[in-house]
């Protein structure tokens, strides 16, 4: 137990982390792009605003939540998502003083009592976007191609954008009555969980993963029919944006965000190649949130990707982020002697802005060439000997083994020029 994570935890190392810092700074550079500043939120925050802000009759509130009383008896819970968060920043901080909407972003660990399985983990990452104060539909396309440019710029193509639109909590009353009269004629083909959500959150009924409900729900009243005029409009301009920024998208009557604070847009972004797990996004507009968790009425929209998941579609698809990099120059010592000089070169090169490694093992020379070739060193300089006396160092080329030698003066910028050439 000691030698082993916990379940549903990973470490990143060397080698793979550079992939994860290069995807967080391209994710960076593209927030910047679309006008989103980074937020960073606490990782635990009050039990209570995950109830308010995510929902009591949720699967992640209700079963998936890791939650603990503190030392000063408090119930906090480590986040399993960062909209409640954010909007609670949002109104601790009075951003809505700032100018409107606050665009945010977050990156970071989110933590869920999920089973483990390929792309679902108890401790993922999740970059995130909120655009809180605006209840602009073109907001709504805005998240959706910010998430689409970004997987484009990766090179993941053949995703799916998958919309619909579950109305406000007026046109929702209605629908919710027809829908509910529909399942409770088939409640015998229903699974038990559905069961309960007819009660309590029939809406969910219409995204449950179990074949029985997706055969009734698959002939289910549709929300369109039921959208007032404004859902209506709001939702036709939604699609008239995506469609004049060439992003295509398909209805999806059965996605469903079932709280009613949860209005209008939803979408998810799917990925065939994932299998089971297909999802690598989802989200949509919120109108009754910041109300909910105790602010003013402020309308906002967002999204969540999953980054882990995101890797294994890049990895499915033959994408390779750039991994760890090799060292520009390995420092060997000729003896033991030469060891002390060879760390001062290492100094003097690194701090002229060169990457540079040294031996640490007492090892021979030979082992130090085999060492630096690992290491996938350009070049390696060989430090002692008669070289030393005439203040000169061997320059070992390491893609073709020619060496020659260098005048100490001159090193920092013959290897600044070859290394730039
Ligand atoms: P959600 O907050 O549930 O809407 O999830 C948003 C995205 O986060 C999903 O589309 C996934 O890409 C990712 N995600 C959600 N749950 C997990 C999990 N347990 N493990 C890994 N990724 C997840």
């Amino acid at each position: 137990m000691l030698t082993t994570a916990p379940r549903g935890t990973h470490d990143i190392l060397p080698g793979e982390v550079e992939k994860w810092q290069h995807l967080e700074t391209m994710i960076r550079f593209h927030c910047r792009l679309f006008g989103y500043g980074e937020i960073r939120l606490p990782l635990f925050e009050h039990t209570e605003l995950f109830q308010r802000g995510v929902g009591e009759t949720t699967d992640i509130v209700e079963k998936e939540m890791y939650t603990f009383t503190d030392r000063g008896g408090r119930s906090l819970t480590l986040r399993p998502e960062a909209t409640a968060s954010t909007v609670r920043a949002y109104l601790e901080h009075n951003l809505n003083g700032a100018p409107q909407p606050a665009k945010l972003y977050y990156i970071g660990p989110m933590f869920r009592y999920d089973r483990p399985q390929a792309g679902r983990y108890r401790q993922f990452s999740q970059f995130g976007v909120e655009a809180i104060g605006s209840a602009d539909p073109t907001v709504d396309a805005e998240v959706i191609l910010l998430a689409l440019d970004l997987y484009a710029k990766l090179g993941l193509s053949d995703l799916t954008v998958q919309l619909n639109s579950i109305g406000c909590p007026k046109c929702r009353r209605q629908y919710r009555d027809t829908l509910v009269k529909y399942l409770s004629q088939q409640q015998n083909e229903l699974c038990d969980s559905c069961l309960g959500r007819l009660e309590r959150n029939p809406l969910r009924v219409l995204d449950c993963k179990e074949d029985a409900c997706r055969r009734v729900t698959k002939n289910a009243p549709e929300f369109s029919g039921f959208l007032c005029a404004e859902c209506r409009e709001h939702f036709e301009l939604v699609k008239g944006c995506l469609e004049r920024a060439g992003a295509r998208y398909e209805l999806n009557s059965n996605l469903v965000r079932g709280l009613d604070y949860y209005t209008k847009t939803v979408f998810e972004i799917t990925w065939s190649g994932l299998g089971a797990q297909t999802a690598l996004c989802g989200g949509g507009r919120y109108d009754g949130l910041v109300e909910e968790c105790g602010g003013p009425p402020t309308p906002g929209v967002g999204f969540a990707m999953g980054l882990e998941r995101l890797f294994l579609a890049l990895d499915q698809a033959g994408i390779e982020l750039p991994g760890k990099e090799a060292p520009d120059v390995f420092v060997a010592a000729l003896t033991r002697e030469d060891n002390a000089t060879a760390f001062e070169l290492l100094t003097w090169l690194r701090r002229a802005g060169i990457s540079a490694e040294k031996d640490y093992l007492s090892r021979s020379l030979r082992a130090q060439l085999k060492h630096a070739n690992r290491l996938g060193a350009s070049f390696t300089v060989i430090v002692g000997g008669e070289e030393a006396v005439r203040n000169t160092v061997s320059l070992r080329n390491m893609a073709d083994g020619s060496q020659e030698e260098i005048r100490l003066d001159d090193l920092i910028s013959v290897l600044t020029e070859r290394l730039h050439c």
